[in-house]
């Protein structure tokens, strides 16, 4: 199901890298060799940047209705496919196949919910200041979308950049995570035989440094959008705006779970597991925080520890993971692969490095508070802001913390991770620059306002 080889895919066709080089890539699960990929650099980028630029204004020919049923073609194919591309999404990051369905179907639904955008598209229509004008604003494709993703959800993150890119009418490159290069793969392939033309979503495998940092810097890409880590978003911050591209960056969070007196404990106990530990921590809305007012902090520590060792976390995605996550205080576990104990710390300062730095595993913090005030103060104490989440059973305290969590999503009674098809998605401070993925905010992020006016020559009338 995954080949030996997974290459490239420009222009509708498979290819090797220019170089004829290719990566190992290995099994979270068992650290065996699952493939080889291809390790391309600028030549192949150049290669797959002509194609996009010549299937370009093809597609955005079409009616952004027909770029629609085109959306809906390709996830009625992923769901086709559904059990074959999750069980690779199994090899390539050791989740359980449950988890990878979860994953495919939400990826699909991110298809579908693009190509009812196809029959809205909305712009605004209204007055203006002049006798017998009517201005309005229209959706214009950018061109060339350059889309560089994570690992950790590998479906989702390619759906959620690639069906607003095509919806707006551009043509894309798209630079996987070397550590989920076959889902990528597999996802172009079902594109094709959906009907997708040759060129209108190219793949480019391999290193971020090297495929990566060409497709960034390349002059004729007209939009990058990374979803990643902060470091590596920062350089492409300033290497796409130096050619003043347009540049959207999902990044990283140390999102908190504030856990009040008045909460459902076990209910709290339920979500801060699920949120600190599912898929190996390693969301970009994981719980690495979990702060706790201190008449029931013993209580809830308690509850939790009891469950958090019998977690299954699953795998972390790299041996390299593993050790920066053992480095940072979680224990290996004794067996083949890069698997950690679920890891829960105490006593840890709120300016230590573990306490600001994502650690993007299952480790989390616990923190004691005193009350509403001093979680909140806590929780905005973060160079990030991407979720955050509160567990009361006071709508004045929910209403209250949705006010003043400095984040992009605020959950109330619920996990910090989670997402919506239809509601944008993203945070403040250094969780991003400001863009929203998903919902129709992902359009802005795919597409240029045109302003135009219309006037009347009445005496021609
Ligand atoms: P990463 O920054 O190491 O890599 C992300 C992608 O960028 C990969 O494809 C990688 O090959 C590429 N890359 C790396 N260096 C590059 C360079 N110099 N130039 C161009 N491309 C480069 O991140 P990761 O370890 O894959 O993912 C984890 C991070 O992603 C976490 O910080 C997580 O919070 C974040 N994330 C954010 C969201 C969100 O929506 N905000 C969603 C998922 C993951």
């Amino acid at each position: 199901m995954i080949p030996e080889q997974v290459p490239n895919h420009v222009d509708g066709k498979d290819a090797p890298a220019a170089s004829g080089e290719w990566l190992d890539k290995f099994a979270p699960a068992d650290g065996s060799l699952l493939c080889r990929v291809a390790r391309s650099g600028a030549a192949d980028v150049d290669a797959a940047v002509a194609a996009a630029r010549r299937a370009q204004p093809g597609w955005a020919a079409r009616t952004v209705v027909s770029r629609g049923d085109m959306c809906r073609e390709v996830a009625l194919a992923m769901r086709e496919e559904r059990e074959g591309l999750s069980e690779i999404v199994v090899a390539e990051t050791g989740k359980s196949l449950d988890a990878a369905r979860g994953e495919t179907d939400a990826a699909i639904e991110m298809g579908f919910f693009m190509a009812g955008e196809g029959r809205r598209f909305y712009g605004r229509t209204t007055t203006a200041s002049m006798e017998h004008r009517t201005v309005m604003s229209v959706r214009q494709p950018l061109g060339v979308a350059g889309l560089l993703i994570s690992f950790n959800t590998p479906l989702p993150n390619v759906a959620w950049k690639v069906f607003p890119a095509i919806l707006c009418g551009n043509a894309c490159v798209l630079k996987p995570s070397e550590h989920t290069p076959a889902s990528a793969h597999a996802l172009a392939t079902v594109c094709y035989k959906a009907g997708l033309p040759d060129g209108v979503l190219n793949i480019v495998q391999g290193l971020g440094p090297e495929a990566g940092a060409a497709l960034v810097e390349h002059p004729d890409v007209d939009l990058v959008s990374f979803t990643g880590s902060s470091a590596t978003g920062r350089w492409i911050n300033e290497a796409a705006g130096r050619r003043l591209a347009k540049v959207c960056l999902e990044l990283g969070g140390k999102n908190a779970l504030v856990v009040c007196d008045d909460a459902d404990l076990d209910n709290a106990v339920l979500w801060a597991l699920a949120s600190a530990f599912s898929n190996a921590g390693q969301r970009c809305a994981s719980a690495s925080r979990l702060v706790v007012f201190e008449s029931v902090y013993d209580e809830f520590r308690e509850r939790l520890m009891a469950k958090a060792r019998d977690f299954d976390a699953g795998p972390v995605i790299s041996e390299d993971a593993l050790e920066r996550l053992v480095a940072a205080g979680a224990e290996r576990v004794d067996r083949p692969g890069y698997w950690v104990e679920p890891t829960v710390l105490e006593d840890v300062a709120p300016d230590a490095d573990v306490s600001c730095a994502e650690l993007f595993g299952p480790v989390t913090i616990l923190y004691r508070v005193r009350d509403l005030e001093e979680a909140l103060r806590l929780v905005n104490d973060s160079p990030y802001g991407l979720t955050a989440a509160i567990h009361t059973a006071s709508i004045h305290r929910a209403m209250r913390f949705a006010e003043q969590a400095r984040a992009g999503v605020v959950v109330v009674n619920g996990g910090t991770h989670g997402s919506e098809p239809h509601m944008g998605f993203g945070g403040v401070k250094q969780s991003g620059t400001g863009w929203r993925e998903a919902g129709v905010e992902a359009l802005d992020v795919h597409s240029d306002w045109k302003y135009v006016n219309l006037i009347a020559d009445v005496a021609r009338t």
